[in-house]
Protein backbone atom coordinates (compact mmCIF):
# COMPACT_ATOMS: atom_id res chain seq x y z
CA UNK A 1 0.00 0.00 0.00
CA UNK A 2 1.81 2.99 -1.06
CA UNK A 3 1.47 6.42 -2.88
CA UNK A 4 -0.48 9.39 -2.22
CA UNK A 5 -4.02 9.10 -0.40
CA UNK A 6 -3.91 5.26 -0.54
CA UNK A 7 -2.51 4.61 2.56
CA UNK A 8 -4.99 6.78 4.69
CA UNK A 9 -6.04 5.35 8.08
CA UNK A 10 -9.51 5.26 8.39
CA UNK A 11 -9.43 8.27 10.83
CA UNK A 12 -7.35 11.04 8.54
CA UNK A 13 -8.72 13.52 6.73
CA UNK A 14 -7.86 14.14 3.24
CA UNK A 15 -7.47 17.79 3.96
CA UNK A 16 -7.14 19.75 0.15
CA UNK A 17 -8.73 19.55 -2.50
CA UNK A 18 -7.47 17.01 -5.43
CA UNK A 19 -6.65 19.99 -8.16
CA UNK A 20 -3.96 19.01 -9.65
CA UNK A 21 -1.14 21.95 -9.79
CA UNK A 22 1.83 21.50 -11.92
CA UNK A 23 4.21 20.05 -12.10
CA UNK A 24 3.08 17.16 -9.33
CA UNK A 25 1.03 18.21 -6.30
CA UNK A 26 0.75 15.15 -3.93
CA UNK A 27 -1.48 15.15 -0.66
CA UNK A 28 0.07 13.53 2.44
CA UNK A 29 -0.87 14.02 6.31
CA UNK A 30 2.64 14.46 7.22
CA UNK A 31 6.19 15.21 5.15
CA UNK A 32 9.18 14.69 6.78
CA UNK A 33 12.24 16.65 5.59
CA UNK A 34 15.17 14.91 5.96
CA UNK A 35 16.15 10.96 5.35
CA UNK A 36 18.66 10.37 8.25
CA UNK A 37 18.02 7.73 11.08
CA UNK A 38 16.13 10.52 12.24
CA UNK A 39 13.47 11.46 9.29
CA UNK A 40 13.30 7.91 8.77
CA UNK A 41 12.24 6.46 12.33
CA UNK A 42 9.82 9.25 13.01
CA UNK A 43 8.40 8.14 9.60
CA UNK A 44 8.39 4.79 10.86
CA UNK A 45 6.79 5.85 13.72
CA UNK A 46 3.93 7.74 12.36
CA UNK A 47 2.97 5.54 9.75
CA UNK A 48 2.96 2.75 12.19
CA UNK A 49 0.34 5.37 13.98
CA UNK A 50 -2.05 5.77 10.78
CA UNK A 51 -0.57 8.62 9.07
CA UNK A 52 -0.04 8.94 5.89
CA UNK A 53 4.04 9.86 5.24
CA UNK A 54 6.00 11.09 3.18
CA UNK A 55 9.41 11.60 2.98
CA UNK A 56 11.81 14.05 0.96
CA UNK A 57 15.84 13.66 1.06
CA UNK A 58 17.82 15.84 -1.64
CA UNK A 59 19.96 12.99 -2.17
CA UNK A 60 19.91 10.10 -4.53
CA UNK A 61 20.03 8.14 -1.24
CA UNK A 62 18.92 8.59 2.05
CA UNK A 63 21.46 8.35 4.84
CA UNK A 64 24.60 9.99 3.44
CA UNK A 65 24.96 12.58 5.80
CA UNK A 66 25.50 12.01 9.45
CA UNK A 67 23.91 9.06 9.52
CA UNK A 68 25.90 6.64 8.44
CA UNK A 69 29.34 9.25 9.13
CA UNK A 70 29.66 8.63 12.90
CA UNK A 71 31.38 6.02 15.11
CA UNK A 72 28.27 3.71 15.27
CA UNK A 73 28.42 3.61 19.09
CA UNK A 74 25.20 3.58 20.84
CA UNK A 75 26.02 5.43 24.07
CA UNK A 76 24.67 3.88 27.20
CA UNK A 77 23.84 7.42 28.90
CA UNK A 78 26.59 7.90 30.63
CA UNK A 79 27.98 11.58 28.69
CA UNK A 80 24.67 13.40 28.59
CA UNK A 81 23.78 16.33 30.98
CA UNK A 82 20.94 15.02 33.40
CA UNK A 83 17.59 16.40 33.34
CA UNK A 84 18.23 17.05 29.49
CA UNK A 85 15.90 15.82 26.60
CA UNK A 86 19.43 14.33 25.17
CA UNK A 87 19.13 12.90 28.32
CA UNK A 88 16.23 10.86 28.26
CA UNK A 89 15.75 9.90 24.59
CA UNK A 90 19.32 8.36 24.67
CA UNK A 91 18.23 6.32 27.87
CA UNK A 92 15.21 5.27 26.24
CA UNK A 93 16.57 4.82 23.01
CA UNK A 94 18.83 2.94 23.56
CA UNK A 95 16.95 0.06 24.75
CA UNK A 96 14.80 0.70 21.43
CA UNK A 97 17.69 0.24 19.45
CA UNK A 98 18.78 -3.38 20.81
CA UNK A 99 15.56 -4.47 20.90
CA UNK A 100 14.77 -2.95 17.17
CA UNK A 101 17.96 -3.80 15.63
CA UNK A 102 17.82 -7.17 16.85
CA UNK A 103 14.47 -7.78 15.11
CA UNK A 104 14.79 -6.14 12.02
CA UNK A 105 18.25 -8.05 11.51
CA UNK A 106 20.69 -5.26 12.10
CA UNK A 107 24.19 -6.34 13.46
CA UNK A 108 24.34 -4.99 16.73
CA UNK A 109 26.54 -5.79 19.90
CA UNK A 110 26.04 -4.89 23.49
CA UNK A 111 29.54 -4.48 23.99
CA UNK A 112 30.40 -2.38 26.68
CA UNK A 113 32.28 1.12 27.27
CA UNK A 114 35.35 1.79 29.11
CA UNK A 115 35.98 5.35 30.38
CA UNK A 116 39.66 6.05 31.29
CA UNK A 117 40.63 8.21 33.98
CA UNK A 118 44.31 8.30 32.47
CA UNK A 119 45.96 9.85 35.32
CA UNK A 120 45.09 11.16 39.06
CA UNK A 121 43.83 14.55 38.13
CA UNK A 122 40.91 13.16 35.69
CA UNK A 123 39.49 10.99 38.85
CA UNK A 124 37.53 14.01 39.25
CA UNK A 125 35.97 13.84 35.69
CA UNK A 126 35.34 9.89 36.01
CA UNK A 127 33.41 10.89 39.37
CA UNK A 128 31.43 13.25 37.65
CA UNK A 129 30.78 10.81 34.76
CA UNK A 130 29.46 8.60 37.27
CA UNK A 131 27.31 10.95 38.70
CA UNK A 132 25.59 11.57 35.31
CA UNK A 133 25.24 7.98 34.63
CA UNK A 134 23.67 7.76 37.82
CA UNK A 135 20.93 10.39 37.67
CA UNK A 136 20.13 9.32 34.33
CA UNK A 137 19.46 5.61 35.35
CA UNK A 138 22.26 4.19 33.44
CA UNK A 139 22.13 0.44 34.53
CA UNK A 140 25.06 -1.55 35.94
CA UNK A 141 27.89 1.00 35.64
CA UNK A 142 30.92 0.42 37.74
CA UNK A 143 34.18 1.90 38.78
CA UNK A 144 37.13 -0.33 37.88
CA UNK A 145 40.77 -0.46 39.22
CA UNK A 146 43.54 -0.29 36.65
CA UNK A 147 43.77 -4.74 36.76
CA UNK A 148 40.13 -4.81 36.35
CA UNK A 149 39.94 -2.25 33.42
CA UNK A 150 42.66 -4.38 31.76
CA UNK A 151 40.79 -7.14 32.00
CA UNK A 152 38.03 -6.04 29.54
CA UNK A 153 41.26 -3.94 27.42
CA UNK A 154 44.14 -5.47 27.83
CA UNK A 155 46.07 -2.94 25.77
CA UNK A 156 45.54 -0.69 27.70
CA UNK A 157 48.03 2.05 28.76
CA UNK A 158 47.99 4.64 31.31
CA UNK A 159 44.93 4.15 33.47
CA UNK A 160 44.47 5.50 37.14
CA UNK A 161 41.33 4.50 37.23
CA UNK A 162 38.03 3.52 35.38
CA UNK A 163 34.62 2.93 34.25
CA UNK A 164 32.44 -0.02 32.80
CA UNK A 165 29.46 1.02 31.44
CA UNK A 166 28.17 -2.46 30.04
CA UNK A 167 25.15 -1.34 28.62
CA UNK A 168 27.43 0.27 25.53
CA UNK A 169 27.70 -0.85 22.35
CA UNK A 170 28.02 -0.64 18.63
CA UNK A 171 25.60 -1.07 15.76
CA UNK A 172 25.86 -1.25 12.14
CA UNK A 173 24.85 2.19 11.27
CA UNK A 174 24.11 1.52 7.23
CA UNK A 175 22.12 -1.64 7.94
CA UNK A 176 20.14 0.04 10.87
CA UNK A 177 19.29 3.33 8.39
CA UNK A 178 18.13 0.76 5.36
CA UNK A 179 16.20 -1.22 8.27
CA UNK A 180 14.03 2.49 9.43
CA UNK A 181 13.44 2.97 5.78
CA UNK A 182 12.43 -0.57 4.51
CA UNK A 183 10.26 -0.49 7.73
CA UNK A 184 8.72 3.13 6.92
CA UNK A 185 7.84 2.05 3.35
CA UNK A 186 6.73 -1.46 4.98
CA UNK A 187 4.17 0.72 6.71
CA UNK A 188 3.21 2.76 3.82
CA UNK A 189 5.11 5.64 4.15
CA UNK A 190 7.06 6.90 0.89
CA UNK A 191 10.71 7.62 0.45
CA UNK A 192 11.00 10.59 -1.91
CA UNK A 193 14.59 11.04 -3.30
CA UNK A 194 16.09 13.96 -5.16
CA UNK A 195 13.34 16.19 -3.27
CA UNK A 196 15.34 19.64 -1.96
CA UNK A 197 13.47 22.18 -0.43
CA UNK A 198 13.79 24.96 -1.16
CA UNK A 199 10.37 27.24 -0.60
CA UNK A 200 7.53 26.42 1.85
CA UNK A 201 4.50 28.09 2.18
CA UNK A 202 1.88 27.87 4.94
CA UNK A 203 -1.70 27.01 3.11
CA UNK A 204 -4.95 26.94 4.67
CA UNK A 205 -4.54 23.95 6.76
CA UNK A 206 -1.10 22.55 5.67
CA UNK A 207 1.38 23.27 3.93
CA UNK A 208 3.14 23.34 -0.11
CA UNK A 209 6.49 22.29 0.00
CA UNK A 210 8.03 23.04 -3.25
CA UNK A 211 11.60 21.28 -4.45
CA UNK A 212 14.53 22.70 -6.63
CA UNK A 213 13.22 20.76 -9.31
CA UNK A 214 10.29 22.83 -9.60
CA UNK A 215 8.09 19.30 -7.81
CA UNK A 216 5.72 20.22 -5.40
CA UNK A 217 4.01 18.10 -2.29
CA UNK A 218 1.26 19.48 0.19
CA UNK A 219 0.72 17.62 3.45
CA UNK A 220 -1.06 18.98 6.77
CA UNK A 221 2.10 18.54 8.90
CA UNK A 222 6.01 19.09 8.42
CA UNK A 223 8.94 17.66 10.11
CA UNK A 224 11.89 19.20 9.82
CA UNK A 225 15.04 16.73 10.24
CA UNK A 226 17.38 18.10 8.25
CA UNK A 227 20.33 17.56 10.11
CA UNK A 228 22.94 20.05 9.50
CA UNK A 229 20.93 21.92 7.37
CA UNK A 230 17.90 22.02 9.93
CA UNK A 231 18.23 26.41 10.40
CA UNK A 232 17.91 27.16 6.62
CA UNK A 233 14.71 24.69 6.84
CA UNK A 234 13.56 26.29 9.89
CA UNK A 235 13.32 29.47 8.13
CA UNK A 236 11.85 28.27 4.74
CA UNK A 237 9.08 27.03 7.45
CA UNK A 238 8.87 30.10 8.50
CA UNK A 239 10.69 29.87 12.29
CA UNK A 240 13.92 31.88 11.62
CA UNK A 241 15.66 31.53 15.28
CA UNK A 242 17.30 28.50 15.27
CA UNK A 243 21.33 27.98 14.12
CA UNK A 244 23.17 25.02 13.23
CA UNK A 245 26.77 25.18 13.27
CA UNK A 246 28.63 22.77 11.06
CA UNK A 247 31.49 20.89 13.44
CA UNK A 248 33.50 18.40 11.54
CA UNK A 249 34.85 15.20 13.08
CA UNK A 250 37.62 13.27 11.03
CA UNK A 251 38.33 9.65 11.77
CA UNK A 252 41.48 7.43 11.18
CA UNK A 253 41.26 3.94 10.96
CA UNK A 254 44.10 1.31 11.85
CA UNK A 255 44.98 -0.67 8.90
CA UNK A 256 47.48 -2.87 10.75
CA UNK A 257 46.82 -6.14 13.09
CA UNK A 258 46.90 -3.50 15.47
CA UNK A 259 42.94 -3.46 15.05
CA UNK A 260 42.85 -6.51 17.03
CA UNK A 261 44.12 -4.03 20.40
CA UNK A 262 40.77 -3.11 21.24
CA UNK A 263 37.97 -5.13 21.87
CA UNK A 264 35.30 -2.48 22.29
CA UNK A 265 35.20 0.96 23.13
CA UNK A 266 37.44 3.67 25.20
CA UNK A 267 36.75 7.09 25.87
CA UNK A 268 39.14 9.77 28.23
CA UNK A 269 38.49 13.31 28.62
CA UNK A 270 39.43 16.10 26.12
CA UNK A 271 40.93 19.46 27.07
CA UNK A 272 38.34 21.63 29.13
CA UNK A 273 35.96 23.36 26.19
CA UNK A 274 36.47 20.82 23.53
CA UNK A 275 33.21 20.33 21.68
CA UNK A 276 32.74 17.14 21.76
CA UNK A 277 33.49 13.92 24.08
CA UNK A 278 36.89 13.81 22.30
CA UNK A 279 38.93 11.37 20.31
CA UNK A 280 38.30 8.33 20.98
CA UNK A 281 38.61 4.03 20.35
CA UNK A 282 35.81 2.20 18.79
CA UNK A 283 35.81 -1.25 17.66
CA UNK A 284 33.03 -1.33 15.11
CA UNK A 285 30.36 -4.76 14.28
CA UNK A 286 32.42 -4.64 10.94
CA UNK A 287 35.87 -5.13 12.95
CA UNK A 288 37.21 -1.92 12.01
CA UNK A 289 38.85 0.00 14.13
CA UNK A 290 38.27 3.62 14.19
CA UNK A 291 39.82 6.62 16.06
CA UNK A 292 38.02 10.10 16.06
CA UNK A 293 35.76 12.39 15.49
CA UNK A 294 38.12 15.12 16.03
CA UNK A 295 35.78 18.39 16.11
CA UNK A 296 36.37 21.17 14.50
CA UNK A 297 33.25 24.20 13.57
CA UNK A 298 33.58 24.80 9.59
CA UNK A 299 32.20 27.77 8.17
CA UNK A 300 30.21 25.61 5.53
CA UNK A 301 28.71 22.20 6.22
CA UNK A 302 31.37 20.46 3.85
CA UNK A 303 33.78 17.64 4.32
CA UNK A 304 36.94 19.39 3.10
CA UNK A 305 38.41 17.11 0.34
CA UNK A 306 41.77 16.30 2.28
CA UNK A 307 41.94 15.38 5.85
CA UNK A 308 42.97 18.40 8.02
CA UNK A 309 44.09 16.14 11.18
CA UNK A 310 47.59 14.54 10.60
CA UNK A 311 47.55 10.91 11.28
CA UNK A 312 50.42 11.77 13.46
CA UNK A 313 48.15 13.76 15.36
CA UNK A 314 45.21 10.32 15.21
CA UNK A 315 48.21 8.08 16.46
CA UNK A 316 49.42 10.82 19.51
CA UNK A 317 45.48 10.45 20.94
CA UNK A 318 45.45 6.64 20.18
CA UNK A 319 48.72 6.49 22.32
CA UNK A 320 46.82 7.96 25.42
CA UNK A 321 45.00 5.21 25.50
CA UNK A 322 46.74 2.23 23.65
CA UNK A 323 50.58 2.67 22.85
CA UNK A 324 52.15 1.54 20.14
CA UNK A 325 49.49 2.62 17.20
CA UNK A 326 51.88 4.78 14.91
CA UNK A 327 50.56 6.57 11.85
CA UNK A 328 51.79 4.27 9.77
CA UNK A 329 48.92 2.10 11.08
CA UNK A 330 46.46 4.44 10.43
CA UNK A 331 44.69 5.54 7.00
CA UNK A 332 42.40 8.65 6.82
CA UNK A 333 38.43 7.70 7.06
CA UNK A 334 35.33 9.17 6.41
CA UNK A 335 34.58 12.18 8.12
CA UNK A 336 30.94 13.49 9.47
CA UNK A 337 29.90 16.81 10.33
CA UNK A 338 28.15 17.72 13.32
CA UNK A 339 24.77 19.73 13.66
CA UNK A 340 25.96 21.48 16.87
CA UNK A 341 23.73 24.50 18.11
CA UNK A 342 26.11 25.64 20.66
CA UNK A 343 28.70 28.48 19.07
CA UNK A 344 32.49 28.03 18.72
CA UNK A 345 34.27 28.96 22.08
CA UNK A 346 30.79 28.45 24.36
CA UNK A 347 32.54 26.16 26.30
CA UNK A 348 29.70 23.88 26.32
CA UNK A 349 29.79 20.39 24.39
CA UNK A 350 26.65 20.15 23.29
CA UNK A 351 23.40 21.52 23.94
CA UNK A 352 20.01 20.15 24.12
CA UNK A 353 17.48 18.55 21.47
CA UNK A 354 15.39 20.88 20.32
CA UNK A 355 11.83 19.60 19.70
CA UNK A 356 9.98 22.89 18.82
CA UNK A 357 6.25 23.16 17.54
CA UNK A 358 7.14 26.19 15.50
CA UNK A 359 5.81 28.60 14.11
CA UNK A 360 2.65 28.53 17.02
CA UNK A 361 -0.52 26.92 15.37
CA UNK A 362 1.03 25.77 11.95
CA UNK A 363 1.66 22.00 12.14
CA UNK A 364 5.36 22.34 12.03
CA UNK A 365 8.07 20.31 14.00
CA UNK A 366 11.54 21.56 14.45
CA UNK A 367 13.75 19.16 15.00
CA UNK A 368 17.32 20.81 15.96
CA UNK A 369 20.68 20.24 17.34
CA UNK A 370 19.95 16.26 17.36
CA UNK A 371 23.67 15.80 17.39
CA UNK A 372 25.63 13.00 19.32
CA UNK A 373 23.63 10.36 20.47
CA UNK A 374 21.19 10.91 18.09
CA UNK A 375 21.86 7.48 16.01
CA UNK A 376 21.24 6.31 19.66
CA UNK A 377 17.85 8.04 20.54
CA UNK A 378 16.65 7.79 17.54
CA UNK A 379 13.85 5.67 18.09
CA UNK A 380 12.61 7.53 20.95
CA UNK A 381 12.72 10.94 19.67
CA UNK A 382 10.39 9.27 16.87
CA UNK A 383 7.98 8.16 19.62
CA UNK A 384 8.40 11.74 21.54
CA UNK A 385 7.61 13.28 17.97
CA UNK A 386 4.82 11.45 17.47
CA UNK A 387 3.54 12.47 21.28
CA UNK A 388 3.98 15.86 20.17
CA UNK A 389 2.07 15.68 16.88
CA UNK A 390 -0.89 13.91 18.72
CA UNK A 391 -3.57 12.00 17.61
CA UNK A 392 -3.83 11.16 13.62
CA UNK A 393 -6.92 13.18 13.56
CA UNK A 394 -5.63 16.73 14.65
C1 LIG B 1 31.23 12.67 13.62
C2 LIG B 1 29.95 12.20 14.24
C3 LIG B 1 29.96 11.15 15.15
C4 LIG B 1 28.78 10.71 15.74
N1 LIG B 1 28.79 9.59 16.52
C5 LIG B 1 27.63 9.11 17.02
C6 LIG B 1 27.59 7.89 17.73
O1 LIG B 1 28.58 7.18 17.83
N2 LIG B 1 26.41 7.50 18.28
C7 LIG B 1 25.27 8.24 18.17
O2 LIG B 1 24.26 7.86 18.73
N3 LIG B 1 25.26 9.38 17.42
C8 LIG B 1 26.39 9.81 16.84
N4 LIG B 1 26.40 10.94 16.07
C9 LIG B 1 25.16 11.67 15.90
C10 LIG B 1 24.25 11.03 14.85
O3 LIG B 1 24.98 10.61 13.73
C11 LIG B 1 23.20 12.06 14.46
O4 LIG B 1 22.57 12.53 15.64
C12 LIG B 1 22.11 11.47 13.56
O5 LIG B 1 22.67 10.78 12.48
C13 LIG B 1 21.24 12.61 13.07
O6 LIG B 1 20.40 12.10 12.10
P1 LIG B 1 19.55 13.06 11.18
O7 LIG B 1 18.63 12.21 10.43
O8 LIG B 1 19.00 14.16 12.03
O9 LIG B 1 20.64 13.80 10.28
P2 LIG B 1 21.29 13.40 8.87
O10 LIG B 1 21.71 11.98 8.84
O11 LIG B 1 22.34 14.42 8.64
O12 LIG B 1 20.11 13.56 7.85
C14 LIG B 1 19.58 14.82 7.48
C15 LIG B 1 19.07 14.66 6.07
O13 LIG B 1 18.37 15.83 5.69
C16 LIG B 1 18.60 16.03 4.31
N5 LIG B 1 18.30 17.41 3.95
C17 LIG B 1 18.89 18.53 4.41
N6 LIG B 1 18.36 19.62 3.84
C18 LIG B 1 17.39 19.18 3.01
C19 LIG B 1 16.48 19.84 2.13
N7 LIG B 1 16.46 21.19 1.99
N8 LIG B 1 15.61 19.08 1.41
C20 LIG B 1 15.62 17.74 1.52
N9 LIG B 1 16.47 17.07 2.32
C21 LIG B 1 17.34 17.78 3.07
C22 LIG B 1 20.06 15.67 4.14
O14 LIG B 1 20.40 15.42 2.81
C23 LIG B 1 20.19 14.46 5.04
O15 LIG B 1 19.99 13.25 4.37
C24 LIG B 1 27.56 11.37 15.44
C25 LIG B 1 27.56 12.42 14.50
C26 LIG B 1 28.72 12.81 13.90
C27 LIG B 1 28.69 13.89 12.85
Amino acid sequence: MSGPGLNLHPGATIPFTSRTLAPVVTEWDVAVVGAGVIGLAVARELAEAGRSVTVLERHEHPALEQSTHNSQVLHSGIFARPGTLRARLNVEGIRLAYERARAWGVRVERSGTLVVAATAAEEPSLERVLTNARENGVPGVVRLLPAEAREHEPHLGPCASALWSPNGGRIDAGGFSAALEREARRLGAEVRTRFDLVAAHSEGDGWHLAARTGETVRARWVVNSAGVAAGHVAKLLGAPGYRVYPCLGEYARVVSDKRDWVRSMIYGFPPAGYPGIGVHLTRTVAGELLLGPTARYLDAPVVPERPLTPLAEFAGEAARFVPGIGPDDLAPAPAGIRCKTVPPGAGEAFGDFTVALDPPGRRAVQLVGIESPGLTASLALAVHVGREIGSPAR
